[in-house]
């Protein structure tokens, strides 16, 4: 027999797939295992994507397949064919797509102990020593138990046990563990679904039931119950014996969506979360693989899970931007392969979110996704939201960075011992500091950015490379004492709370109080358990949050994000302000909504006070299709960096002509349009220069074509080119 092995490599542009001959003595070579095969003088690890029994090459070329290395496949078929899908719908190489599929921890290996137990019918035998006898009562007492354990517990030496094993008393022998221990949980049962869940429920279980690719876009507004509406379904698979996966945007965001899941289903469910070290992922790996979970809740890589019968994959909040993986190769979107994935196993896709996605709600008014709604949130009303507008703050001679509104709410809320959240999407304390005699800012020496100036620590710092220095207290450049900050993070806010209403109790949460493990969640059920008035935070606390005391939401400067220079910050504002707003009144009391902004009239805030989103998504498509952005365009986004700015400028240039003549060349009747090249929003980062070319096509094959050209380029030593195909981000 033979193999085509595909090897892993890495600094290749292209893959190298080798064929081997599988030798008499190697007898479980499958599709999907990993093996080790020799190439030219050294050995390098591949898979196995493809068994034959013939071959066209001469046979005395072939080399043989040195070992197979698990005792397991790697991937089945049907991941095999998502992975190369992947590679080419995203223009990767096969090797790295089935990087994404492959656990990390494989290299780990599975984990074994030495375990002792007492053999069954041992006879009482006189000859044993009293310390023998010490262990035997132990294992009466404990039953099986670990080697080590035992040791430790009874202070003995290994040579001890290991000669009441030999007389045939009592067993050792390697099991495997798992690292992982399970948690305890309180088991919930499912609700009663209203009538509206009813409908969605029953509409979605019958295309579960049918065993057909199906796709669903479940609109709810925040509180509606779409996580019971995905627990009752992934019930309904259970049911059937099938698997579900659930992917959130987040785990440590969503503390209380996670236990949802575990208290309903118990130890069918594995929680995939990047705090897992690679051998306790693995060892997850093995649990679904054996078919020990029925269910997996995770992020964007979750959706990897080595099922071999899925029924449905759910992706919840799915307009958020951590589903798009940007870092590195493949750039794949977790929705598009989710979608692939399921065509694959005939299950049904579902999208669910208060605020969808523009190009997904586009889709589904064009019948490419099942419109399902949830209108009404249950058993309480939406808050009512004002807006504020901060000019007219200040033409009255407020320059407080509050309102007097939220002021008196906050004061209010207080004395009824009612809790407050508030909101600001930008952490420090303010944003930069400027010189008022010379205008001087300080920048980042390595990249283009100011530094932001951090109070507890008095430094100011880059929030890209993590440079910092002491706080400039007296100009650098003039010597003016008259240095300046400006603009507000979320440490200022703290302070200026806690300045005006001394006796609160106030959390921060935010990156910088984030860092250590644990952080987010000892936060969290600080201000859950009501040990805090008040909860100031960026967007980690913009979703996921049901605390019923909350009856405050104040936004501090919606502005924030409106000014990102992304043709999405209008959606984004729209989407954070709602997820926020969604914060207040989940308990029996209704909730208020303070959103404070600069820019009263604009059409994403004018929506969000009146929460709706069908009169923002009219106003967005409208100006998607003039400027013609997606969903009417696709977009490729190319940047070229490295160290040398006219080296890159250079890069840039002959990258443009060489996209041009490809773009020309393409015989589809098409929209394209060449931006650039130009310098990056960011035009350097850790001294790296970077220029940016754009392109938009309402041809996705066209900029495929062009991500083949780019693949396939010879590069100057230094300079490297990045793309990024459907972006979600643009800087
Ligand atoms: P969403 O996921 O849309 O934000 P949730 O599923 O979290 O909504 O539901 C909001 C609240 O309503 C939760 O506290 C949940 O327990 C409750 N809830 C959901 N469905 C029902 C139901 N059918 N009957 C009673 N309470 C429900
Ligand atoms: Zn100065
Ligand atoms: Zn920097």
């Amino acid at each position: 027999m033979f193999a085509d092995v595909v090897l892993n490599e890495f600094s290749r542009n292209i893959d190298r797939i080798l064929t081997y001959r599988v030798p008499d003595d190697i007898n479980n070579l499958k599709i999907g295992s990993r093996v080790l095969v020799p190439v030219n003088k050294s050995f390098v690890e591949g898979y196995a994507i493809n068994l034959s029994e013939k071959i066209e090459i001469p046979i005395e070329k072939v080399k043989p397949i040195m070992r197979v290395l698990d005792d397991f496949t790697v991937f089945d078929e049907k991941l095999l064919n998502l992975a190369i899908w992947m590679r080419d719908y995203y223009k990767c190489n096969l090797s790295e797509s089935l990087q994404c599929i492959i656990p990390s921890g494989i290299k780990n290996g599975i984990k074994k102990v030495k375990k002792v137990t007492l053999n069954k019918g041992y006879l009482d035998d006189a000859s044993i020593t009293p310390r023998q006898f010490e262990i035997l009562n132990y294992l009466k007492d404990n039953g099986t138990v670990l080697l080590s354990d035992l040791v430790k517990d009874l202070n003995i030496s290994y040579s001890t046990v290991n000669s009441l094993a030999r007389k045939g008393i009592i067993c050792v022998y390697y099991d495997e563990v798992n690292r992982l221990k399970m948690s305890d949980y309180k088991k919930t049962d499912k609700l009663i679904p209203t009538k509206e869940q009813e409908f969605v429920i029953n509409e979605v279980k019958h295309s579960i039931g049918r065993n057909v690719f199906e796709k669903y876009l479940l609109f709810g507004v925040t509180g509606s119950g779409k996580t019971e509406v995905y627990l009752q379904l992934i019930e309904k698979c259970i049911e059937e014996g099938k698997e579900s996966i659930v992917l959130v945007p987040e785990i440590s965001l969503t503390p209380q969506t996670i236990e949802r899941f575990i208290s309903r289903f118990g130890n069918l469910v594995a929680v995939l979360h990047s705090g897992l070290s690679d051998g306790e992922r693995f060892d997850e790996w093995r649990r679904i693989k054996n078919g020990e979970v029925k269910v997996v809740v995770g992020v964007r890589n979750a959706i990897f899970a080595p099922f071999s019968n899925i029924g449905l994959i759910i992706i919840d909040e799915e307009h958020e931007n951590t589903y798009k993986q940007s870092d590195f190769k493949p750039k794949y979107n977790v929705k598009e392969v989710a979608e692939k994935r399921c065509e694959i196993e005939k299950a049904v896709l579902l999208l669910g979110s208060a605020t969808p996605q523009i190009e997904s709600y586009y889709k589904a008014l064009r019948n490419e996704y099942k419109l399902l709604k949830l209108k009404e949130r249950i058993g309480l009303e939406l808050p009512e939201v004002d807006v504020v507008n901060m000019s007219r703050e200040l033409a009255d001679g407020n320059n407080s960075i509050f309102s007097r509104k939220l002021y008196k709410e906050i004061r209010e809320n207080l004395m009824k011992g009612e809790q407050t959240i508030l909101f600001l999407n930008r952490r420090g304390y303010s944003s930069f500091v400027m010189c008022r005699d010379c205008g001087y800012v300080p920048e980042c020496p390595n990249c283009d950015i100011s530094l932001t100036f951090h109070a507890d620590e008095s430094k100011l710092r880059c929030h890209y490379c993590g440079y910092n220095i002491n706080t400039v207290y007296v100009c650098p450049k003039c010597g003016s004492r008259r240095v300046r900050y400006l603009g507000i993070g979320t440490e200022r806010v703290e302070k200026e709370v806690k300045k005006l209403f001394p006796r609160s109790r106030v959390l921060r949460m935010d990156i910088d109080t984030t860092k250590t493990k644990g952080a987010h969640e000892k936060i969290f059920n600080e201000f859950k358990n009501g040990h805090a008035d008040i909860l100031i935070g960026t967007q980690m606390i913009s979703k996921g949050f049901d605390i019923p005391n909350v009856t405050l939401v104040g936004v501090i400067l919606a502005d924030v994000t409106l000014n990102i220079p992304d043709f999405r910050s209008g959606e984004r504002t729209f989407q954070l302000l709602t997820q926020v707003a969604g914060r207040a009144g989940r308990g029996s009391k209704p909730g208020r909504v303070i959103i404070q902004t600069y820019e009263e009239d604009n059409y994403s805030i004018v929506s969000a006070k009146n929460q709706d989103y069908e009169s923002f998504y009219n106003e967005e498509i409208r100006y998607r299709e003039i400027y013609m952005y997606p969903p009417f365009t696709h977009l490729l986004n190319i940047v070229v960096s490295g160290p040398i700015k006219n080296d890159v400028v250079t890069c840039a240039a002959s990258v443009y002509n060489l996209i041009y003549k490809t773009i020309n060349k393409s015989v589809k009747k098409s929209y394209n349009k060449i931006l650039g090249p130009s310098s990056a929003p960011i035009e350097r980062i850790k001294n790296n220069y970077r220029w940016q070319i754009i392109i938009k096509s309402s041809e996705r094959g066209i900029l495929q074509d062009v991500c083949d050209v780019l693949n396939t380029l010879k590069l100057h030593k230094g300079i490297k080119i990045s793309f990024d195909l459907d972006p979600l981000n643009l800087i």
